[in-house]
């Protein structure tokens, strides 16, 4: 898989490859990009900029947002994940500074904690592993870590039924998720 990158260089540690973020134009759905990203196979470019950065083939991946500059090394300076958000909604393109988890489009507040998900194929995962009492959560490559640090709050038996509650809402408005059975299903959002 190709190693997504931002522009000083750093990788993005436990980058699960699409995220999710509120539009910082109209706060719907919208994805976050990196700018960069390093490419393990030769050709594997999709037909994008590609450059060399040491012994690195890198893909330019919004060039007319974000262009390529060579990353200097150990500028000392804390990773800030610089990337691109595109919006579907009111079609907003451009550069954004990825504030982590403000920026999450799923996240939930419980008892002064946040649940997040990094898209919602990771907030499926956190609705399933949360329901399920089984905790197993080799289940679900690519998110297994994140669900054993889970803060107890949100996995304890007594709070199953009000997280599980709170990411299915979010999970069925967004057509992730079929609603529960239709004699209890309540008004649909209006959005
Ligand atoms: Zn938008």
């Amino acid at each position: 898989m190709d190693k997504p990158i931002d522009q000083a260089g750093h990788w993005y540690a436990g980058w699960p490859g699409a995220v999710t973020i509120r539009c910082p134009r109209c706060n719907v759905r919208a994805v976050f990009d990196a700018p960069f990203a390093v490419i393990s196979q030769p050709g594997a470019d999709g037909g994008k900029p590609v450059h060399q950065w040491g012994t690195y083939s890198v893909i330019e991946k919004h060039p007319n947002i974000l262009p390529w500059q060579p990353p200097e090394r150990d500028t000392g300076v804390p990773a800030a994940l610089t990337g691109v958000v595109t919006c579907p909604a009111c079609y907003f393109a451009g550069k954004h500074v990825l504030r982590w988890p403000e920026d999450a489009y799923y996240q939930w507040r419980l008892h002064g904690q946040t649940l997040w998900a990094w898209n919602g194929e990771h907030a499926l995962a956190l609705y399933e592993f949360i329901r399920s009492g089984s905790r197993d959560a080799t289940r679900y490559p690519g998110y297994t870590e994140s669900l054993w640090k889970l803060p107890k709050v949100f996995t304890v038996a007594k709070a199953r039924r009000r997280v599980t509650r709170l990411i299915a809402e979010r999970l069925v408005n967004d057509g992730l998720l079929a609603p529960p059975a239709p004699a209890r299903r309540s008004t649909p959002p209006t959005n």
